[in-house]
C-alpha cells in the first residue's frame, strides 16, 4: 500500500483536501512548513512542525479536519501526532499551486527601498476638524491652528511637545491640511527628523547637497517631527540650523514636534534655546471625558455602534495612549464584524479588550520584540520578514508584525518601513488597512493577532 512507501504522497494529498476547505491567509503559513515524519507501529502519522505555535495553532484547530482528510486518502484510521521538529523541511514543494486565500490584489507588497521622501499626502484624518479638543492638548491645538492661519507670523517656531499617541503627529499634518488648502502657493514640507537625516546624507553620497539645502530652504511651512531623534548626531544637527536659521530670518514658518521639551533634548544649549525662544507648547494625556469624546468620534468614523457603557468601560480601562484606544476600537469593531453583531455590547467588549490591554506593561514595545515574537509565532526567519520575498507565506506575517508595529509602537509610518527592510511609509499603510480589513473578515486572523498581542505585552 501506498502509504507505508510514500508517505510524502500521501501528506501532499492530505493538503490538497485541507486547502481546498481553507480560505484563510494563514493556510501556506501553518501548513507550507508541516513534514511528515513516519508512521508509527501503534498507528500514528507524525507530522513535523517548526515550533511549538505552530503546533498548538494545528493541534487546536485543524486535528480533526487532519484526521478526516488522512482516514479519506489513505482509507484507514490513523492518528495524526504533530511534532516540533526544528530541521523540519519545508514542504513548500508539495504545494505547487499557491493557496488561494486573499484577492491577489489585496497582498501587493511593493517592498520598493525608496529613498526617504517627505509625504506627499497628508493622513486625510489628522485634520484639525478630527481633533478633539480638551483640557490636555487646547493650548498646543489653539497654537497650531494659529500657525496654519498665519504661518510665519506668529509663534516661530512653535514645538508641540508630549508623550506617545497624545496627538503631536496629528496637529503637524493638520497644519500641512490648513495650509495647503488655504494657501495654495505655499509650499509645506513635512518630514520626521529621521528622514531628514536621510535625505541629508543620501544628497552628500550623490553629491548633491546643494539639492537638500534648496528643496528645505524653499519651504514655507516646514513640519518636522520626533526632533529628538536629532540628538547625538552632530553633523546633521547643524545641517538642521542652517536651515532653521534661514526660514526664520526669511519669516517661513517652523513648526517641530518632540517627546520631550526643549530643555530635555541633549543637544548644545545653544540649540535647545532656538527651540525654545518661539512658543513651546505641551500636549498632556488626556482626561476621561476627553478619552470618551475621542473614542465616540472614532467609533462613529469606523462605523461602529456600541453602547454608552461600552465606550465608557473602555475610556476607563485604556491607557491615555491615544493610539492604543484607537486599537482596542478597530478589534471591537472587527469582532462585530465577525460575529455578525450590530451592536457592541459590555460583556462581549470585555472579553475582546481583556487581551488588549493587559497588566500594564510598563516598558515601551519595541519593533524588535513585534518582529522576534512574530517570527517565532508563524516560524519565519527574521531575514525573510524584513527581506524581499512576496510568497503570501511571507507577505501576510510580514503585514501582520507591521500592523502590531503601528498599533503598539508610536513610530512613524517611514521609520516602521525601515525597520522593515526599507520599505516605503506606503506599504505600511497599506499592510495596516489590509490586516485591519482581514481581522473583521476573518477570524482566525482576529485570532492570531490577538493571540500575537497578548505574547508581545507580555515579553515587553
Ligand atoms: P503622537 O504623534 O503624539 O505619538 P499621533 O498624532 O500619532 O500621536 O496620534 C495617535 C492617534 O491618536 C492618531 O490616530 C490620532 O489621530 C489620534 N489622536 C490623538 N489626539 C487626538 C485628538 N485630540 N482627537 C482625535 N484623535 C486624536
Ligand atoms: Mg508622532
Amino acid at each position: 500500500m501506498a502509504i507505508a512507501t510514500d508517505i510524502a504522497t500521501v501528506w501532499s494529498q492530505v493538503l490538497d483536501i485541507v486547502r481546498a476547505e481553507l480560505n484563510t491567509p494563514s493556510f501556506k503559513t501553518w501548513f507550507e512548513h508541516t513534514a511528515p515524519l513516519e508512521i508509527t507501529d501503534d498507528g500514528a502519522f507524525v507530522i513535523g512542525v517548526q515550533n511549538d505555535f505552530a503546533r498548538a495553532w494545528l493541534e487546536d484547530r485543524y486535528s480533526q479536519r487532519l484526521s478526516a482528510a488522512l482516514e479519506q486518502v489513505t482509507g484507514v484510521g490513523l492518528r495524526i501526532q504533530i511534532v516540533v521538529d526544528r530541521d523540519a523541511s519545508s514542504a513548500e514543494d508539495l504545494l505547487l499551486e499557491p493557496a488561494v486565500t486573499v484577492n491577489p490584489s489585496d497582498v501587493t507588497d511593493t517592498g520598493s527601498l525608496k529613498e526617504a521622501a517627505p509625504f506627499k499626502e497628508f493622513d486625510p484624518k489628522y485634520t484639525f476638524d478630527l481633533f478633539v479638543v480638551g483640557e490636555s492638548n487646547s493650548f498646543a491645538r489653539n497654537a497650531a491652528l494659529a500657525v496654519a492661519e498665519q504661518p510665519g507670523m506668529k509663534y516661530n517656531p512653535l514645538f508641540i511637545w508630549g508623550g506617545p499617541g497624545l496627538g503631536k503627529t496629528h496637529l503637524l499634518q493638520a497644519i500641512g491640511h490648513y495650509v495647503t488648502e488655504n494657501f495654495p502657493h505655499k509650499k509645506v514640507i513635512f518630514v520626521t527628523s529621521e528622514q531628514f537625516t536621510d535625505d541629508f546624507v543620501n544628497s552628500l553620497r550623490a553629491k548633491r547637497v546643494d539639492n537638500f539645502k534648496q528643496k528645505y530652504r524653499s519651504a514655507d511651512v516646514l513640519l518636522i517631527d520626533d526632533i529628538q531623534f536629532l540628538e547625538s548626531k552632530e553633523g546633521i544637527q547643524e545641517q538642521f540650523f542652517n536651515t532653521f536659521n534661514e526660514l526664520q530670518r526669511r519669516g517661513k514658518a517652523i513648526v517641530l514636534a518632540s517627546d520631550r521639551p526643549p530643555k530635555d533634548i541633549n543637544m548644545e544649549e545653544r540649540y535647545q534655546s532656538r527651540f525654545a525662544m518661539g512658543l513651546p507648547a505641551d500636549i498632556q494625556p488626556p482626561n476621561f471625558e476627553t478619552r470618551l469624546a475621542i473614542l465616540r468620534q472614532f467609533a462613529e468614523s469606523q462605523g461602529i455602534t456600541v453602547q454608552q457603557d461600552v465606550l465608557t468601560y473602555v475610556a476607563e480601562i485604556a491607557s491615555p495612549n491615544i493610539r492604543e484606544m484607537e486599537g482596542a476600537m478597530i478589534r471591537i469593531g472587527a469582532y462585530m464584524d465577525l460575529s455578525n453583531r450590530p451592536v457592541a455590547d459590555l460583556p462581549m467588549v470585555r472579553d475582546v479588550v481583556k487581551d488588549i490591554f493587559p497588566e500594564r506593561s510598563t516598558r515601551p514595545i519595541s519593533v524588535a520584540t513585534i518582529q522576534r515574537e512574530a517570527e517565532r509565532f508563524f516560524g519565519v526567519t527574521h531575514s525573510d520578514l524584513v527581506g524581499s520575498k512576496r510568497s503570501q507565506s511571507i507577505v501576510y506575517p510580514r503585514q501582520v508584525a507591521m500592523y502590531l508595529s503601528r498599533e503598539l509602537t508610536d513610530l512613524s509610518l517611514p521609520k516602521i518601513g525601515a525597520e522593515f527592510g526599507g520599505r516605503d511609509h506606503t506599504t505600511v499603510m497599506h499592510a495596516q488597512a489590509k490586516i485591519q480589513k482581514l481581522m473583521g473578515a476573518q477570524r482566525e486572523v482576529y485570532n492570531q493577532i490577538q493571540q500575537l498581542t497578548n505574547v508581545i505585552k507580555q515579553k515587553s
